[in-house]
């Protein structure tokens, strides 16, 4: 299966910035890559990022995608953005359950799995995000924790499970530059595959991404493992030519895979 390296970019970039780096990265992307990318960016961008692709014909392999979805269609939900409008937009994927969401607006493992439905039903793929805090890996309960997490998106999606990208996040690594070891990452990333296992018989073909604190140093050896199929990066999404390691780093294993 191609890697899927995933952008994302939080709550950062201005219009003037958002041109250069995607500039940047057009220019960087001359040679197609063995890889997917996207890169998922504040609402407000997503035009801008959108238009972007139709004028660089280099861009047109870089999937767009928004960092969060509601959960409703329509309606009296102020301040919130459908998964129809985003497919209206153009957007491939909506981030889901990321850790600054659950952490910072109380979002649930149900919500989380309803905002997975709601971005299915309408044809966006949700990047599933699911970790444990420092404190839940000290106390041994990282398996117990994704396990949960993954279930409850498992029990209201039931097969079409084998639509969704996962990405493993600890949150103890997102945006510290401590990055779970491979050998920790492909650990729980194998737990993950075997709970999806026993949820699809497709669940050979469901990306799971790693994400905290990937860079081009270490992308290279997490890439390698056998259950990592990408990253979900942030910092480094930021900087085109961070972002052009990661994906080499994707394309050289690509090639690997291939040969
Ligand atoms: C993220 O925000 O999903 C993430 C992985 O961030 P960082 O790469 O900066 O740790």
């Amino acid at each position: 299966m191609k890697k899927l390296i995933a952008g994302n970019w939080k709550m950062n970039g201005t219009l003037a910035a958002n041109e250069a780096l995607l500039s940047a990265l057009a220019q960087g992307l001359a040679v197609k890559p063995a890889c997917e990318i996207a890169v998922c960016v504040p609402a407000p961008y997503l035009a801008q990022v959108l238009n972007m692709k139709t004028e660089h014909a280099n861009l047109d392999m870089v999937e767009v995608g928004a960092q969060d979805v509601s959960k409703q269609t329509s309606g009296a939900f102020t301040g919130e953005v459908s998964a129809v409008m985003l497919k209206d937009l153009g957007c491939r994927y909506a981030i889901v359950g990321h850790s600054e969401r659950r952490q910072y607006h109380g979002e649930t493992d149900v919500l989380v799995a309803d905002k997975a439905r709601a971005a299915l039903v309408s044809g966006i793929t949700p990047i599933v995000c699911v970790g444990e805090t420092l404190a839940e890996r000290e106390a041994g309960l990282t398996e117990e924790v994704v396990k949960r997490q993954l279930a409850a998106v498992i029990h209201v999606n039931g097969h079409c499970i084998s639509e969704i990208v996962l990405a493993y996040e600890p949150v103890w690594a997102i945006g510290t530059g401590k990055t779970a070891s491979p050998q920790e990452a492909q650990t729980v990333h194998a737990v993950l595959r075997a709970q999806l296992k026993a949820a699809t018989e497709h669940f050979a073909g469901v990306k799971i991404l790693y994400g905290g604190s990937m860079n081009a140093a270490n992308a290279v050896t997490l890439l390698m493992q056998a259950d990592i199929d990408g990253g979900l990066v942030g910092g480094a999404s930021l900087k085109a030519t961070d972002f052009l390691a990661i994906i080499a780093a994707a394309h050289e294993n690509g090639q690997i895979q291939k040969n």
